[in-house]
């Protein structure tokens, strides 16, 4: 992934009635896109200013740079959160995420269970993620800006759960948010091809 604003991969309206196309213009126009210039004005003029974004975020792990970690950690989560969703998303999995979700979880039933605990108990802002780890799946939140490329694993699928990401279509109703998320908005072919593409 580049340290770049990508465009949505789907119309500013696509999501609805589960995402409006006013949160979706905030959130990828505004959010997004501060996360984006922030980190783009502290590689440049340094040594990261041509790496690829999952190389600058492990840097900024390592060098505890706190500051550009936050920015290009958000950066890429929320490329991969636009990722995650689609109009015509949502419900049960097909393919090898199907099987590996039967195998490591225990099911499709397990599977929306511990996601929604891990997005609806997340405290305060921060993401729920479905990684893989080891070669097995796993479920869980994390804070603010933190990612499973900082901790070596590959992330599947994630939910931003921060509240600009739902406010103005759901106040304060997250588990309503995380509901659509599940059931109308995951990107199935997205969790296959980064399962596939895992190493
Ligand atoms: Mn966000």
């Amino acid at each position: 992934m580049k340290l770049e604003l990508p465009d949505l991969p789907y119309d500013y309206k696509a999501l609805e009635p589960h995402i409006s196309a006013r949160t979706l213009e905030f959130h990828h126009d505004k959010h997004h896109a501060t996360y984006v210039t922030k980190a783009q004005g502290m590689v440049k003029d340094t040594p990261m200013a041509d790496d690829d974004l999952e190389t600058i975020v492990q840097k900024a792990v390592k060098e505890s740079n706190t500051g550009l970690f936050n920015n290009a950690a958000q950066a890429w989560n929320h490329t991969f959160f636009w990722n995650s969703l689609s109009p015509n998303g949502g419900g049960k999995p097909s393919g090898a995420i199907a099987t590996k979700i039967d195998e490591d979880l225990g099911g499709y039933d397990k599977f929306v269970e511990a996601f929604s605990n891990a997005a609806v108990n997340q405290f305060g802002s921060g993401w729920a993620w479905l990684a893989l780890d080891g070669g097995k799946l796993k479920i869980y939140g994390t804070a603010n800006a933190d990612t499973p490329i900082a901790k070596g694993q590959t992330a599947l699928l994630t939910v931003d759960v921060w509240e600009h990401a739902y406010y103005l279509d759901y106040q304060n109703r997250r588990p309503d948010f995380v509901k659509a998320f599940l059931n109308e908005l995951i990107n199935w072919d997205f969790v296959n091809k980064n399962l596939a593409g895992a190493k």
